[in-house]
């Protein structure tokens, strides 16, 4: 039988794949995306195609929370987005890109709808293999954010528990690319750049890694893009 469950969707190429997953297991899906003042709010709109594809347009919730995230180079208009760095470079540290806070606000709010619609899961496309240096993309922060859920909620406090997915979290970009690929995920319609231009840049770091995924996978990216970098051509 399905299960209701929630999927956060940002339209790019991780979260469209955890779509692909949820829908091959055939769970009642309800997407989810947040818009927080994100330079890229083209994502918006591959969001919306994507839910539109796995026909839950109807159903899919947008939260706005605008203005109420900074401190982060996809925020802010005055901090630059890291452009052309090394894989050395993007693998150092946290970077400028990491939005205080995101993840947690986005899990709170995600429960906070799942709990009266008794959807038993959240779906969150997190990977933390291939440089991520986002500490809210971690395994520890999402078993530290799965006893959240257990602890202090009711239906986790009665034995209706819901599960936070993350079937991304030991996949490598080309592997969660193969898997996608199998699934027959609409890479076509996702959006992964961080500057958020039209083509995709093709040198910001989620450009570059969603690149490198896709050749070492021999697959050919769908979407287009202005330029590559060094490491992509
Ligand atoms: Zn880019």
């Amino acid at each position: 039988m399905k299960d209701k469950v929630i999927v956060v969707l940002s339209g790019g190429l991780d979260s469209t794949t955890c779509m692909a997953i949820a829908h091959a297991e055939g769970q009642d899906i309800f997407p989810l995306t947040f818009v927080y003042g994100q330079k890229h709010t083209v994502e918006l709109e591959a969001a919306r195609k994507v839910a539109e594809y796995y026909g839950v347009a109807e159903r899919h919730k947008i939260i706005n929370l605008e203005g109420l995230l900074f401190g982060s180079s996809l925020t802010d208009k005055d901090k630059d987005i890291p452009t052309g760095r090394t894989l050395e470079e993007i693998g150092e540290g946290i970077p400028s890109t990491y939005v205080p806070a995101r993840n947690i606000v986005f899990l709170a709010l995600a429960l906070a709808q799942a709990e009266p619609l008794g959807a038993r899961a959240i779906y969150l496309g997190v990977n933390a293999l291939d440089f991520s240096g986002y500490p809210d993309c971690r395994p520890e922060f999402i078993a530290a954010f799965q006893e959240v859920i257990n602890r202090g909620t009711a239906a986790g406090v009665e034995g209706r528990g819901i599960r936070l997915e993350t079937p991304l979290i030991n996949l490598t970009k080309a592997e969660i690319i193969k898997k996608g690929l199998e699934l027959g995920a609409p890479y076509h319609l996702t959006y992964s750049c961080y500057q958020g231009t039209v083509p995709s840049c093709g040198v910001c770091d989620a450009c570059i890694l969603r690149l490198k995924g896709f050749r070492e996978a021999g697959a050919i990216d769908p979407i287009p893009y202005r330029q590559f970098s060094a490491l992509c051509r």
